[in-house]
């Protein structure tokens, strides 16, 4: 994992094909990174932190396709970038996805089942449940057509769940979350990806 040096500020990017790039911008700003956006490989190098947004994630696959950053993006993690994917970003990452399928980077072994919630509860907030990794506790999640992590595999950590499913993972440097932490005043998930 790169090494963010002393007294400097950590370098972010986030995908900025589609979706809610602009919130993740100033999010990792107010958590202390310095952050910019990414859309050709060129602009990994030298970045200490990703996120992939919540979107679209056909659309956003399209994109990374067209822009040739699959492999890149892979390289970068296996490497040892710290990464998180929110929502349609956490169904970029995972193993594999379900419910018009899209490909993935497979960088965190799970499987996402997109729009798990179905359409009668598109959007909704919800308190986790008080069974919370340190540091995340009593977290307020917003979730906004939110797939569903399932099937994690050993070395998946489930940091949070919602009504018993998980909605915050992590395995070594990559992490996913199913609500959106870059809506609301709560940096506690940007700081993990950044700090921990
Ligand atoms: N439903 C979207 C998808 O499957 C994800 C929604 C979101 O990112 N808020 O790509």
């Amino acid at each position: 994992m790169p090494q963010v040096g002393q007294g400097a500020k950590p370098r972010a990017g986030v995908l900025g094909i589609q979706g809610a790039f602009q919130k993740h911008l100033e999010a990792l700003e107010r958590a202390g990174a310095e952050a910019r956006l990414v859309l050709h490989k060129e602009d990994l190098d030298g970045l200490d932190a990703l996120v992939l947004p919540g979107g679209e994630s056909t659309t956003m696959a399209k994109g990374l396709d067209r822009l040739g950053l699959y492999e890149p993006i892979q390289a970068w993690a296996h490497a040892g970038g710290r990464i998180l994917g929110t929502c349609a970003g956490a169904i970029l990452l995972a193993r594999s996805c379900q419910n018009h399928p899209v490909r993935t980077l497979g960088l965190i072994d799970l499987r996402a089942a997109r729009n798990a919630y179905g359409s009668q509860v598109d959007s909704f907030t919800a308190v986790a449940d008080a069974v919370a990794a340190p540091g995340f506790e009593a977290m307020r999640c917003i979730f906004i057509r939110a797939p569903q992590l399932e099937t994690p595999g050993p070395a998946v950590e489930v940091l949070l769940r919602v009504d018993g499913l998980p909605v915050l993972a992590r395995e070594r440097n990559v992490l996913v979350s199913t609500f959106h932490p870059e809506l609301g005043d709560d940096l506690r998930v940007h700081r993990a990806l950044l700090f921990d």
